[in-house]
């Protein structure tokens, strides 16, 4: 999962846990008292900080920099909650309208507040009022400073503070009646999307901001949050026992608990890091009420579960026991559904996420740990499939991504990445709209270049590439030329880069040549610096130059063909040897088989005469699938449950003919492996597994295998 705070992410289960106990009130059976201030007071602080990290991770980076990137962040972010939301209200229909919360005779203004504010089971308020909350809070961010959106947020709470805890209080005023009156009949209550969510959305936004300086003013932030707590205990205490209120989730001083509270758990810096946080307080707070359901029901029989304590313990731990078991189940399901995709595919692409997972590791803990990984992803990822390999990428932390044109770049933005894409091609002027609408970085290839973007008067992010050598793109290593560059109006240039021509070879000459390559870059760097320029993120080292040159320390490597698991040439001798799974393995289906007698030629052409009587195959890829055709009859295998299988005539645009004479049993749409070991067929094909790899066709279904 993504690099998270790791007090965040244990707090998420403790307020999991609070939340059940406010609806299982544990101390009731010997200690009400305790309820009142703990359960129903202190323990309130649990929904208000998931609304927080919900703003502090979505809606922070929206506010600090509002861009296509961010903004899809929130739009997928609200998508997301909209689905989980649909999702869990079917999980839950049968026990709403078991306890009649919902039914078909209610009148239609009962239905739309049900999904709007209410929900249909009394936990699952919380999705529409992070959906509507988040929605009101990002449009606030559109249209005014983050001071303002407090400052109205703030006010809609205090607002829904009346038809909360302190409904006794502003009950009884007078001009305030009517107010309420209209609020209940709109929304039928303030604890919603509108009066509450959108101040703890807001206040977690806010803080993102200003995370960095979290660990100041230590001791003054323990002593708010103290007093702020007592007056939060002797708030809830006193509306409680004098007040009669409508509710117990809003109080006066719970925002400013939350807002010295978060910053201490984000600072929060315990041993072990609970798995898998999200998905089981998730779980736990989803799954809780059919648990309660079932011991309520369960304490009619067993009298010892009528006690509170106990009550609320049973619960936990089936719940836990529930969200385990189902995470579990989950992921078997998966696997077997892979295994059984396979074998219906005309043509199919199989990713491994453990293998992509691995090699990013390897690269990660072999460069300096100042230093990040720009993954490259240009055509389609290296043939096996930028958007899904993206995704895993993004879920464990990589934030910076390249391709090769604005139309793969694009592509990504629409498949939901929302992490900083750079363009290693060139682009034209013309597209320049696109490049500051999708919030693309543009890799300017060379001074004219850099004058034709900056002529559109369009804003745009981008990086300097440098020619320290290779001579293909990039502005000559001048330090002067390049200095004017990083003045030139509406580019915004935020990094410099250069790519090593011979990095993979180990001869002395071609040593030279690379070491003469990174002198120029740093002299350059080092140059540009010295004229008090903000250069930018600098990055260098394609795959080779990380094996063979690991000492280099710059922002960012630019890793391609061995973050697919295999490096250009397999019998290329590497300083770093590191320990790469391939990521894609080909496959394809039998189609076809029949007896050939020994004479007959089979397939196009007439070279290939048959020796012997022979059962051939036909499998369901060509050449057009990007099998190379240059791959010869001789010293070419497809396996079949690994036994090898050789390949006779010519390869054709969407067929493979093979020799079944000695699996001749073997039954129709039975899958086969076409491309298992890359290294082996490009150096059989005389070119480098890059050429192999990203001349896969778009013929292929593509399916992730887990392990
Ligand atoms: C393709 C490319 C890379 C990745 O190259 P690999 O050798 O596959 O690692 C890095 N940088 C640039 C500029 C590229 O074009």
């Amino acid at each position: 999962m993504k690099k998270q705070n790791i007090g965040i992410n244990n707090f998420r289960v403790i307020a999991a846990i609070m939340v059940v106990a406010i609806h299982c009130y544990p101390f009731r059976s010997f200690f009400p008292l305790a309820d009142m201030v703990f359960t129903l007071t202190l323990f309130r602080i649990a929904v208000p900080f998931f609304f927080m990290v919900s703003g502090f991770y979505i809606l922070g980076q929206y506010e600090e920099r509002k861009n296509y990137a961010t903004r899809q962040k929130v739009i997928n972010f609200i998508k997301k909650q909209l689905k989980v939301y649909a999702l869990v209200s079917v999980l839950y229909l049968p026990l709403s309208l078991y306890t009649k919360t919902i039914s078909l005779s209610m009148p239609l203004k009962n239905i739309l507040q049900g999904i709007f504010f209410e929900s249909f089971m009394y936990h699952l308020w919380y999705f529409p009022a992070l959906i509507l909350g988040t929605s009101i809070v990002a449009f606030l961010l559109q249209i005014i400073d983050i001071k303002w959106v407090l400052a109205i947020t703030g006010l809609l709470y205090i607002i829904g503070l009346g038809g909360d805890s302190w409904s006794g209080v502003f009950g009884n005023i007078e001009m305030l009646k009517p107010l309420y009156k209209y609020i209940f009949i709109v929304f039928g209550g303030t604890r919603n999307g509108i009066f509450f969510a959108p101040l703890y959305l807001s206040v977690g936004t806010f803080l993102y901001h200003r995370k960095d300086r979290f660990g100041e003013h230590k001791k003054s932030r323990w002593f708010v949050l103290i007093i702020s707590l007592v007056c939060l205990l002797v708030e809830g205490y006193v509306l409680q026992t004098f007040f009669a209120p409508n509710h117990t989730s809003m109080y006066l001083f719970l925002p400013l608990v939350m807002l010295s509270l978060f910053p201490i758990i984000y600072r929060w810096h315990p041993k072990h890091k609970i798995a898998n946080a999200d998905y089981l307080s998730f779980g736990i707070y989803v799954l809780h009420p059919y648990s309660i359901a079932i011991i309520h029901f369960a304490a009619k029989k067993i009298q010892i579960l009528n006690n509170s304590l106990l009550f609320f313990i049973v619960v936990l731990f089936i719940t836990t026991s529930i969200v385990l078991v189902v995470s579990w189940l989950k992921h078997k399901k998966i696997s077997k559904k892979i295994i059984m995709e396979n074998s219906s595919s005309r043509a199919s692409k199989i990713l491994s996420e453990k293998a992509i997972v691995n090699n990013l590791k390897e690269i990660q803990t072999n460069i300096s740990p100042k230093t990040k990984v720009m993954a490259i992803l240009k055509a389609n990822g290296y043939g096996t499939s930028a958007p899904i390999i993206a995704k895993i990428l993004v879920e464990r932390g990589v934030d910076f991504f390249a391709v090769a044109t604005i139309d793969e770049a694009i592509a990504l933005r629409k498949n939901g990445v929302a992490e900083k894409i750079l363009i290693l091609g060139y682009t034209s002027p013309k597209r320049i709209k696109e490049l500051a609408n999708y919030s693309l970085i543009q890799t300017i290839v060379s001074e004219e270049h850099a004058l034709a973007l900056s002529a559109k008067k369009v804003e745009i992010t981008c990086h300097i590439k440098v020619d320290t050598g290779m001579h293909r793109l990039g502005v000559e290593a001048n330090s002067e030329k390049i200095a004017l560059l990083y003045k030139f109006p509406f580019l915004n240039i935020q990094g410099i880069y250069s790519h090593l021509a011979c990095a993979d070879e180990l001869t002395e000459q071609a040593v030279q040549r690379t070491k003469q390559q990174i002198r120029k870059y740093n002299f350059l760097i080092e140059d540009l610096k010295q004229q008090q320029i903000d250069i930018g993120i600098t990055h260098l080292q394609s795959s080779y130059g990380i094996v063979n040159y690991p000492e280099l320390e710059y922002d960012y490597v630019r890793p391609g063909i061995i973050l697919y698991g295999m490096l250009s040439n397999e019998s290329d001798k590497t300083k770093l040897v590191l320990n790469l799974n391939p990521v894609v393995k080909i496959c394809a289906q039998l189609v076809c088989k029949h007896k050939v007698s020994a004479g007959e030629s089979v397939g196009y052409g007439c070279a290939t005469k048959l020796n012997k009587d022979t059962m051939v195959g036909i499998v369901s890829i060509g050449y057009c699938d990007g099998v190379p055709r240059e791959l010869k009859e001789s010293n070419f295998f497809l396996f079949i449950n690994g036994q090898p299988i050789p390949q006779i005539g010519r390869i054709c645009m969407d067929m493979v003919l093979v020799d079944l004479t000695l699996l001749p049993e073997t039954r129709i749409e039975t899958e086969i492996v076409v491309l298992q070991n890359i290294e082996k067929i490009a150096t059989s094909c005389n070119t480098i597994t890059n050429e192999v790899l990203s001349r896969l066709g778009n013929r292929f279904d593509t399916k992730i295998s887990y392990f």
